[in-house]
């Protein structure tokens, strides 16, 4: 079995969306871990999107992940980091994520994007130690 972080993001806990994005996790078969809302401070902003600090959009991103809390879950199944990646859809609301997706139902930006989820097993092994430390 295998793990992945997952974050509602501001957006989308603002919109009222997190138990709609809850059911869809739990419906697939995926099993939480862990689970809390979270008030994001700059510093664990910044160590999670470590690897965006050069894109011209890094500034705008810190700023949107620290605008409001956000729903911080681990998340564990069989292949779990690409079930929840199949789960969110692509990264552009629009031109990529699919209907039936939660960014191709719920999104229209591309910063904006509802869900954040692991990228590779590595990257989830790296958020879980900075978001959910004591889960080891
Ligand atoms: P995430 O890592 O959050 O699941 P992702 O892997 O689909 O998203 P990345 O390319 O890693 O996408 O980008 C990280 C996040 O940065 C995106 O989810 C989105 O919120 C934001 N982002 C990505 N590209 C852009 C862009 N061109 N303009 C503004 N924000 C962007």
């Amino acid at each position: 079995t295998e793990r992945t972080l997952v974050l509602v993001k501001p957006d989308a806990v603002a919109r009222g969306l997190t138990g709609e994005i809850l059911a869809r996790i739990e419906r697939k078969g995926l099993r939480l871990v862990a689970l809390e809302l979270r008030h994001v401070s700059a510093e664990v902003a910044a160590e999670h999107y470590a690897e965006h600090v050069e894109r011209p959009f890094y500034g705008s991103l810190i700023e949107f992940i620290t605008s409001g809390p956000v729903v911080a879950a681990v998340l564990a199944g069989p292949r779990a980091v690409a079930a929840f990646r199949q789960l969110a859809g692509g990264t552009d609301p629009v031109a990529k994520a699919e209907t039936g997706s939660i960014r191709g139902d719920f999104g229209l930006e591309v910063q904006e994007n509802l869900v954040h989820g692991s990228d590779s097993v590595e990257s989830a092994k790296r958020e879980i130690d900075i978001w959910f430390p004591a889960l080891g």
